[in-house]
């Protein structure tokens, strides 16, 4: 395949902690502080070639090319939505890619980034699903995302990244390790800055998991894209449900506020002749009342099978009047950069690269 490029063996930079590299710069007979100006170059200032580091002698720039190399993701393919969303296909060094979305309201500028190549859930309306997962991404190919859209957001609109959502390719909660790693540099001062609190991740409910990430203290939010509270329409149609069953979701939720006190985000989808009965709306009202839970009611992104059909908004309007009654926040949404596939669940719809990738 053409666009593939050659996987380096050279040893990645951006894997060191900094202490590792200053550890490198003792063995090489260099001061330590070498350790911290190499390292805002890479986390602060996404340097991506050893040549841009001007601070540094041109000879020990030779001898980092020679021991190093700097894995960053490179955006290949930028397109506007003409709601002024911004999709982004991202080649990782191994010739892989992933898309990565900006979405500017009036007051928010919020990135929603990939965290594994394809994946491996079958959500069957979603169109991320029908790739194969290929691998996990590492934490810095996460960051990088984030820093691409950070500065797109600099230069096409002059505001800042508000926000970032794990909503894109991937389920977080299966590359737990990394994700987490990413959002640690994401926050840390050395790296964005940036507070957790402006940092969703969207699982599609590993009970196991939440409970686990509940444990460690989070201080970024979490959303479950739920879509039906009865067993049996969650079974049909996302079968992660099999063996996370909605009980132990409900268990798992109430695990996580009681740790966080932070209410969990319901993504929920409203489908014609799936879940738009009163009966499921009767079930999700007694998930609510069992979970602190804000609702966001988003409209399906149709992934061109025609078995999936947005219910009418008649249908959404009764879940919401349902959820207001009970004290539940419930809003409804609507989708941005569905003319670039870049809304939620479109994601490698129609990137020619991806298909090869799965070919
Ligand atoms: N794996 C994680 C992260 C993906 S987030 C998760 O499942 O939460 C993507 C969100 O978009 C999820 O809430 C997903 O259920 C939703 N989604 C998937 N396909 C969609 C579609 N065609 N239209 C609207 N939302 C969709």
């Amino acid at each position: 395949m053409s666009y593939l490029c050659p996987v380096s063996t050279a040893r990645d930079i951006r894997a060191l902690s900094r202490d590792q590299i200053q550890e490198y710069f003792q063995s090489i007979g260099e001061p330590k502080f070498r350790a911290i100006q190499v390292y805002e170059w890479l986390w602060q200032k996404g340097a991506i070639d050893f040549n841009q580091m001007t601070n540094l002698s041109l000879s020990l720039r030779e001898k980092l090319k020679e021991d190093f190399v700097i894995n960053h993701i490179r955006v290949d393919e930028m397109q506007r939505s003409e709601d002024g969303t911004i999709k982004n296909a991202v080649q990782l060094y191994d010739g892989l890619v992933v898309e990565s979305v900006l979405i500017p309201t009036d007051n928010r500028i919020t990135a929603c980034i990939s965290s594994q190549v394809g994946c491996s859930l079958d959500c069957n309306f979603c169109a991320t699903a029908r790739l194969k997962r290929m691998r996990n991404l590492n934490p810095d190919e996460i960051y990088d995302q984030v820093v691409a859209i950070q500065n797109e957001a600099e230069s096409f609109f002059g505001r800042p990244l508000t926000n970032i959502v794990f909503m894109g390719m991937g389920e977080p909660l299966m590359n737990y390790n990394n994700v987490i790693a990413a959002i640690e540099k994401i926050t840390s001062p050395e790296g964005l800055g940036m507070s957790p609190r402006r940092i969703t991740v969207s699982t599609v409910g590993l009970s196991k998991m939440i409970r686990k990430l509940a444990d460690e203290d989070p201080k970024f939010k979490l959303a479950l894209s739920l879509h039906s509270a009865r067993d049996e329409v969650r079974n049909k149609i996302m079968s992660i449900n099999l063996k996370n069953p909605v009980a132990d979701l409900i268990d798992a939720c109430q695990y996580w506020y009681e740790k966080t006190k932070s209410k969990v985000t319901l993504e929920y989808v409203v489908w014609r002749d799936i879940n738009d009965s009163e009966e499921d709306i009767k079930a999700l009202l007694k998930f609510c009342k069992q979970v602190p839970t804000k609702v966001n009611l988003i409209e399906y992104n149709p992934i061109d099978d025609g078995i999936f059909q947005q219910a009418d908004f008649a249908a959404v309007e009764a879940y919401q009047l349902a959820l207001q009654k009970i004290g539940t926040v419930a809003t409804i949404r609507r989708s941005r950069g569905k003319d670039i596939d870049a809304a939620c669940g479109q994601l490698a719809n129609k990137n020619e690269l991806l298909k090869d990738m799965n070919s």
